[in-house]
């Protein structure tokens, strides 16, 4: 590649990612994602169209008054409407009001939008991009000029598809970006027209892609290559249709692969990710390359075995380069070698092929077999190795439980009660309790807690954060099986843990009873 200027980041999370299906953000949200992007390194971050709703009038309000460390907001905004002044324009002018140092215009590129969408000719589109981005520009804005479905456009009228960015670039656009609206273009031609466009125009282009055939980062890619300095996406791709080009992916691969220099920090890239999720209240993809849990989690025994000695042999990159960590998980494909990991991280190390290694596998594959999963159940696991290895004492011993469901008159009409029962031993001291609930689980749970409580006082802080029922298949052809997984915390840390049985109550029972013996573990047994 040829020298270069500096590469900067255009974030337009706060714009075209909102246009993302289950995308919401508040003002207030809007704020905190925009702080995090300008701490994380981000040059330029679209803050949303002030002409189009009052909510991004408001941001744009609360982002004059803030000092930014290095980000420059800009406002998103069309062309004039054909057949008017450019000063007339009241979607216009409200880009000037939102105060911002940088202005990012979108025009018309493709004859067929012209003509079918906007109704005008080619010529007045022409004079709109130039009206527009030499009044915004006469108003002291740093003007970014978008030209829409550029790569749509140009493969069918190259010529006019052109002369619509010369115009943007002659009435003093700083930059002009191409765009890949539709997501449909493929590296190839993107590159190409990416060179060519930087030729015609006499200066580097950005890029701004989508990822509708699954290529946004790979065309961004494409234009980088070709010379592009300006790269636009969003964190966690989100975007209209499937989203788009994914800045979390896309920024990793510019500057760990390309050696290209960014961002300061890229060590913040998972944290950013995840914070940005969490403010959307969307799921974190586990798969997302570089961030994702899976990014980095080894679950083949023999990608285990050797991931240990030479982390390089099954990871691409470091983990902590991007923020992230290397994971372990426990699976019927784990040797050995993850045991022994898992057992160590614990903090009871023991000796590759030791007779207590057999044993753990030995129980792991038979439990695996019987329908359990400890990928996401640590804490079953971790109580699993301690009975196993001869060090853990269980917080009672079961004399008998039992639960029962009433209901009177028909359904939906009528009360219906849970109540349950448990009979413990505890140190030695026979426990009975009660308790009641809006289902059986809910009752046991109940009497499960007042029965330890006292002795454990550790339990009342745990709370169920997600309690998941799965039907499974017995790997013997047999019949169906329940696995329950429970998810919960004390406010602080969060554990899983997991129950298998013919019987949903019985499945239930095994994973609450690991949630709390695992609370009391952490606790040092309090009692
Ligand atoms: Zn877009």
């Amino acid at each position: 590649m040829p020298a270069r200027q500096k590469i900067t980041i255009y974030d337009t999370t706060l714009r075209d990612g909102t246009q993302g299906t289950g995308i919401s953000f508040s003002v207030q949200d809007k704020l905190r994602v925009a702080e995090r992007l300008d701490e994380f390194g981000i040059h330029y971050i679209e803050g949303g169209w002030p002409g189009s709703n009052p909510k991004d009038v408001a941001f744009f309000e609360a982002v004059a008054k803030k000092s930014w460390r290095q980000a420059k907001i800009a406002a998103f905004g069309m062309t004039r409407r054909g057949g008017m002044k450019v000063e007339e324009d009241a979607q216009v002018r409200q880009l000037l009001v939102a105060e911002t140092s940088v202005v990012t215009v979108v025009g018309k590129t493709w004859p067929l939008h012209v003509r079918e969408v906007f109704g005008v000719s080619l010529e007045e589109n022409l004079a709109m991009i130039r009206d527009t981005v030499a009044y915004l520009k006469a108003n002291g804005r740093e003007v970014f000029y978008d030209a829409e479905h550029f790569f749509d456009s140009y493969r069918e009228d190259e010529e006019y598809t052109l002369a619509t960015i010369r115009a943007a670039s002659d009435a003093g656009a700083s930059l002009v970006i191409l765009c890949d609206t539709n997501g449909g273009s493929l590296p190839g031609l993107v590159g190409a027209a990416t060179a060519k466009a930087a030729t015609a125009i006499g200066a580097p282009v950005g890029t701004h892609t989508h990822d509708d055939s699954g290529l946004g980062v790979a065309n961004a890619l494409a234009a980088v290559e070709a010379g592009a300095i300006q790269v636009q996406g969003t964190v966690n791709g989100y975007g209209e249709r499937v989203g788009n080009c994914n800045l979390t992916t896309l920024v990793p691969l510019l500057q760990l692969k390309l050696g290209l220099p960014l961002v300061a920090d890229l060590g913040r890239l998972t944290e950013l990710s995840r914070f940005v999720d969490e403010l959307a209240n969307v799921p974190q993809s586990i798969r997302a390359p570089f961030v994702g849990r899976a990014a980095f989690t080894h679950k083949g025994g023999l990608h285990v075995h050797a991931v240990q000695k030479l982390a390089r042999s099954y990871e691409h990159v470091d983990p902590s380069l991007v923020g992230n960590e290397r994971v372990v998980t426990i699976s019927d494909l784990s040797g050995q070698s993850n045991i022994l990991m898992k057992a160590e991280a614990m903090g009871f190390p023991i000796a590759k092929g030791s007779p207590e290694v057999a044993k753990v596998l030995q129980e792991v594959k038979r439990l695996e077999h019987e329908g359990y999963e400890f990928e996401s159940a640590e804490a079953s696991f971790e109580l699993l190795l301690r009975r196993l290895l001869g060090n853990h004492r269980p917080l009672f011993e079961l004399e008998e439980y039992h639960c029962e469901f009433v209901r009177a008159g028909k359904a939906g009409s009528d009360w219906n009660k849970c109540v349950a029962a448990v009979k413990l031993r505890i140190q030695d001291e026979l426990v009975h309790r009660e308790g009641s609930g809006d289902g059986p689980v809910n009752a046991l749970d109940a009497a499960l807690r007042a029965a330890l409580e006292p002795s454990y006082p550790v339990v009342a802080s745990v709370r169920l954060d997600d309690y998941k029922v799965r039907i499974i298949n017995g790997r013997l052809g047999t019949a169906a099986r329940t696995r329950v997984f429970i998810l919960s915390t004390d406010g602080r840390a969060q554990w899983g843990t997991v129950g298998v049985s013919d019987n949903i109550i019985e499945a239930s029972w095994q994973a609450l009873v690991d949630s709390y013996d695992y609370a009391a573990l952490q606790a040092g047994r309090e009692s």
